[in-house]
């Protein structure tokens, strides 16, 4: 068999998300239209999640399902001494913590700075909702966001001549790890992804 198809980037494949809905765990829905920019990372972009089970709905983009971690890096108000401290993630960022200094045992209280956490399962890049289409092999994480990323990716895993087609820095094949391209690996992923292909649809069909 062999592989043709064009250079496509993984952010071609993001315009329709299959996600684990956060409130049901059903399969979700982010769509996202994308604006003119999509490479380093898409701006501009208009995005909305919908889970049809149970209605959750969201149209806001600056909504992240995900995990925050807040930060405190600032020197002690007593004597100076660096305070460095990083929160556990939480879905819900608080404004303040109190931290005890390590030098002069003085507590004060300190505002933390937010941002998105990573967390140890895939997620959508828009609103950070876990991936439907995730399998683990050999302790690795395979991940799609949906059936014609999966078809994609299949189609060139299984492939024994794998054209080139001027893979550009973007291009999806180009940034896959270098276990997904292994010859020795081709049988199991494959057939993992036949399988997620077929729990999908089963789904999807329920
Ligand atoms: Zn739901
Ligand atoms: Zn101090």
């Amino acid at each position: 068999m062999r592989f043709d198809q064009p250079a496509y980037s993984t952010v071609h494949f993001s315009e329709e998300i299959l996600v684990k809905c956060p409130a049901c765990t059903e399969t979700g829905t982010v769509k996202t239209r994308l604006g003119q920019y999509i490479y380093p990372r898409p701006i501009h972009y208009a995005t909305s999640f919908n889970c049809s089970n149970c209605n959750l709905k969201n149209d806001d983009d600056q909504e992240w399902f995900g995990y925050y971690i807040g930060r405190v890096k600032r020197a002690c108000g007593f004597c100076g001494t660096m305070i460095d401290y990083t929160s556990k993630p939480t879905k819900e960022p608080y404004e303040d913590v109190n931290l005890e200094c390590g030098t002069c045992k003085r507590e004060i209280e300190y505002s933390l700075q937010w941002s998105r956490a990573k967390v140890p399962y895939p997620v959508d890049p828009y609103l950070g909702i876990a991936l439907w289409l995730q399998v683990e092999v050999k302790g690795k994480q395979l991940w799609c966001y949906n059936l014609e990323h999966l078809r994609y990716l299949r189609e060139y895993v299984a492939a024994k001549v794998r054209e080139d087609n001027n893979r550009h820095k973007y291009s999806l094949i180009r940034n896959l790890p270098g276990w997904v391209k292994l010859a020795r690996n081709r049988k199991q992923l494959v057939r993992k992804l036949n399988k997620l292909e077929i729990n999908l649809l089963k789904t999807l069909n329920k």
